[in-house]
């Protein structure tokens, strides 16, 4: 005999899923009240560790799932059922580091200052952990059959839970997969990237495998990005992101978004790409980001112009997007977007013009034509996007004035706990925990 349980979860800073699970017969009462949550759980690092917290013993806090949200799929015959939530105070006021509060604030902002809402979609990269069957299948169609029935199983079930499936593809590195989803409005793409890490992890358990979306495995191949792709859409959901006329079709709000996002990426990259692990996949030749550069169709660009199939005006207008690619799934997808829109916004706000596209390979040119095309090498290492974000007001200010100490403390134990390791150690050490 089984009592089935409804699992309310928040996707936190440190990119982990946890929360408590309750009787599903008392939905109604915890749909009002929640669960109760600790303050000093912010501080709980990927590795379980917990970091200073200004917090200590005290305080209380509920996390109150939203059924928006409900994920559910039976997996080996046992049904996983969870659902996201949101963490207020007793008061029922978001809590400062509630990372789906965070998110939403960044997008009332985009809309206060551009009147405009945001579609996106989350693009992620996961490997299987075992040794593959087969070599050399980037791309190969073998090693999608050797995996279709995972493919197969995890499309059905985000089907199921209203996440429209796109595509799925065997990718380039050792036993590397793709899965794409359709794009969502608001908090619900990053809802959706949740739960769909939380089924690819599942799913993969179900068959005898096992799933990782950590940044990079092995330095000497390619890693597992993020990706997210974002258009806007006015109040009446009419596109507004492109314009026929404007530099790489953009239209003003979108290359002022572009904009903001590529001057503020050095600060936010702690927040984007938030590992100790994350700085070996953001180098050049691996076509993740490793400079603040637009590229138009250029995959070796931290953001890209992205081609679009329509041939009349209403359908590009529709499709046309514009995608980050210097995020990973060590981030909160609600912290990574919440980033990008803050930074985005801000371009907007200060009404910057839209960046020149690059065309060659960054990594040839000397330091001053760098600065030059005003580009920079991102920060190599976490402590050096630690420092840049905290160096930053305008950034640290996105967040509220309680963030930037608590994340700084939450990251340094995070480095503390990996810094006697190598550089395989490390890998190793994140493959198990995202
Ligand atoms: N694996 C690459 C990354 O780390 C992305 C490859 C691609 O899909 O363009 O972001
Ligand atoms: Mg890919």
């Amino acid at each position: 005999m089984t009592l089935p349980l409804i699992f309310a979860a928040t996707s936190d800073i440190s990119g982990k899923v946890r929360g408590k699970a309750f009787p599903a017969d008392q939905l109604d009462k915890r749909l009002q009240r929640g669960v109760g949550w600790t303050p000093t759980n912010v501080q709980m690092t990927c590795f379980d560790g917990i970091a200073d917290s200004p917090f200590g013993a005290l305080g209380d806090l509920l996390l109150i799932p939203d059924p928006t949200t409900e994920a559910r799929a039976t997996f080996a015959g046992v049904t996983e059922h969870f659902m996201l939530g949101d963490i207020v105070t007793l008061d029922g006021e978001p809590w400062a580091f509630c990372t789906r509060a965070i998110l939403r604030k960044a997008l009332k902002r985009l809309h206060e200052v551009a009147g405009v809402h945001l579609i996106s979609a989350f693009e992620h990269e996961f490997q299987l952990k075992d040794a593959p069957l087969l070599e050399n299948q980037g791309y190969g169609r073998e090693g999608f059959e050797l995996q279709r029935r995972l493919c197969e199983t995890l499309m059905a079930t985000l089907a199921k839970n209203d996440i429209a499936p796109d595509s799925i593809m065997k990718e380039f590195g050792a036993n590397q997969y793709e899965v794409v989803v359709g794009p969502a409005k608001g908090v619900r793409s990053a809802d959706e990237a949740v739960i769909l890490r939380e089924f690819t992890r599942s799913t993969a358990r179900s068959l005898g495998e096992a799933a990782t979306f950590t940044p990079i495995r092995d330095v000497a191949s390619v890693g597992n990005g993020v990706h997210i792709h974002m258009s806007f859409v006015d109040d009446d959901g009419s596109p507004v992101t492109y314009d026929a006329d404007g530099p790489c079709g953009m239209s003003k709000i979108t290359g002022s978004f572009a904009a903001g996002v590529l001057k503020y990426l050095p600060n936010i990259l702690a927040i984007t790409a938030p590992s100790v692990i994350s700085y070996e996949r953001l180098t050049p030749h691996r076509w993740s980001a490793a400079y603040n550069n637009l590229g138009f169709r250029d995959r070796e660009a931290s953001l890209r112009v992205c081609p679009v199939t329509g041939k009349d005006p209403a359908s590009i207008a529709r499709q046309f997007n514009i995608e980050f690619r210097a995020s990973d799934a060590a981030a909160s997808p609600y912290m990574a977007l919440a980033a990008v829109v803050h930074a985005g916004t801000q371009g907007i706000e200060d009404g910057l013009k839209a960046p020149v596209p690059t065309e060659e390979d960054l990594s040839l040119l000397p330091p001053g034509d760098l600065a030059q095309k005003g580009l920079v090498r991102l920060p190599e290492t976490l402590d050096a996007a630690l420092e840049a974000f905290r160096s930053d007001t305008i950034v640290t200010g996105w967040f509220g004035p309680e963030f930037e100490a608590v994340y700084s403390a939450h990251k340094a134990d995070e480095i503390d706990t990996v810094k006697d390791m190598d550089t395989p150690e490390k890998c190793t050490a994140y493959e198990g925990t995202y």
